[in-house]
């Protein structure tokens, strides 16, 4: 029997919630790449409840509890004494989702002698150190695509929210109990015409272009490997060989790339002081690819306008993180990916997860990032490891 350990965010604070905004979520037939949604052979929730904080354990518990594994699902990870380290020592799988991240350093891999998976509940694992867990053989999966477009539509809204000003706009008539129009607009923009660029185009980069191209804006993009030419086409998007060209070209950019040792904070300020003046970034990637204090600094001297994401670090930040009060920002807590939608699919895609690891069957490619002691399924093709400096390395 398994003993599973699963680290999600709390719970609401008025407690777990007894009903919903909506009776059901859309049923949707496949990924956009024809990639088929998850297939456990059973889910033991209802499509539209919380099922990432503790008391919705991912829709987990009577499913492994009734085959007699123990599951244990806990908030508290940060520390020798939090109890998901104190649960370390005997468990076989490790879960963690990237909004709450248990991060799986070595030093805690070292204290999981047993540890043989560790299941991320979203996309998304430089939280686990994957160089330990290569070295561990430690098999590391993630639930591919399973919120991509989340995440694309919560770019989208928060491009919008910066350049038409919408928060301040907002807290004008309601918190602030005006009515000033010329507070409002003195900061608001239309999107249409301008250049609006993503750095990385993978599963939501491209989602992003795709979105914005009805916008009437100039697109472009920067990856490491080019679009097909007939989707370039189609989009009118315009490639660069890299970050900085791409940076210096646009308006507006929004970054889609992994946190790999390439992309840690590549964003300082030599990069961000290249880009045109008023600039808008927003980044709903990782927080580790900005350099926290070249950000704060480049909005409070102008040289951007804005910055939005829902992506930080450490995650949850320092109640005196200076990205809570910089100016002009739009940020939010890590929650693009875990919207009410994208829980039913990475909760039914964990358990599928189980399911084949449990069953001893093979764990669908898609999903693997470490298999066997290397790289592999979509980590060969979206993970890089050499010098690894991700949070998931850096004893977090
Ligand atoms: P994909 O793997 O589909 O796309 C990533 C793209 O980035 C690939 O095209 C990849 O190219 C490219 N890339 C890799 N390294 C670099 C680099 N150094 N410079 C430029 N491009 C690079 O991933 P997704 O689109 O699904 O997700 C992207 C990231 O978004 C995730 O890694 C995760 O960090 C973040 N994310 C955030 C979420 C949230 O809730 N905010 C939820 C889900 C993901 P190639 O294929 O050639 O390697």
């Amino acid at each position: 029997m398994a003993k599973i350990v699963c680290v999600l965010y709390p719970d609401p604070v008025g407690g777990y919630p007894p009903r919903y905004a909506r009776d059901d979520i859309p049923v949707l037939r496949g990924y956009p790449d024809g990639q088929t949604l998850p297939t456990p052979e059973a889910i033991d929730f209802t499509p539209g409840e919380l099922l990432g904080s503790v008391s919705g354990a991912l829709g987990l518990r009577r499913f492994l509890e009734t085959a007699g594994h123990t599951l244990v699902v806990t908030s508290d990870k940060e520390g020798p004494d939090s109890e998901f380290e104190r649960e370390l020592p005997d468990a076989d799988v490790v879960i963690s989702q990237p909004f709450w991240p248990g991060y799986l350093t070595a030093e805690r891999i070292a204290k999981a002698p047993n540890l043989r998976l560790a299941i991320t509940a979203g996309i998304g694992s430089d939280h686990v150190d994957l160089n330990a867990a290569i070295a561990r053989e430690i098999t590391v999966a993630e639930v591919t695509w399973c919120n991509s477009i989340s995440v694309a539509e919560h770019a989208v809204m928060q491009i919008l929210a910066l350049v038409r000003n919408f928060l301040p706009s907002h807290e004008w008539v309601t918190s602030r109990g005006g009515w000033n129009i010329a507070d409002s607009v003195e900061r608001a923009y239309d999107l249409e015409g301008m250049n609006v660029g993503v750095l990385a185009a993978g599963r939501i980069g491209l989602a992003v272009l795709r979105r914005l191209a009805p916008f009437d804006v100039a697109l472009h993009y920067s990856d490491k490997r080019r679009l097909p030419p007939d989707v370039e086409q189609e989009l009118g998007v315009t490639f660069h060989p890299d970050a900085r060209s791409l940076a210096q070209a646009v308006d507006v950019l929004s970054i889609h790339s992994p946190l790999v040792p390439e992309t840690y904070n590549l964003f300082d300020a030599g990069l961000i002081g290249s880009m045109k003046r008023g600039s808008y970034i927003v980044n709903t990637a990782r927080g580790a690819i900005m350099d926290r204090d070249a950000v704060v600094a480049a909005l409070e001297s102008g040289q951007l306008a804005g910055y939005a994401g829902d992506v930080w670090y450490p995650q949850p930040p320092p109640a005196d993180h200076p990205w809570r009060t910089m100016p002009n920002n739009a940020m939010t807590p890590h929650v693009s990916g875990t919207t009410l939608s994208a829980q039913a699919r990475y909760a039914a895609g964990t358990r599928e997860i189980l399911e084949d690891f449990l069953a001893a069957r093979p764990i669908r490619q898609e999903y693997l990032i470490v298999d066997g002691g290397k790289l592999a399924g979509t980590g060969a093709a979206s993970y890089s490891v050499s010098g690894d400096r991700s949070p998931g390395s850096s004893g977090h």
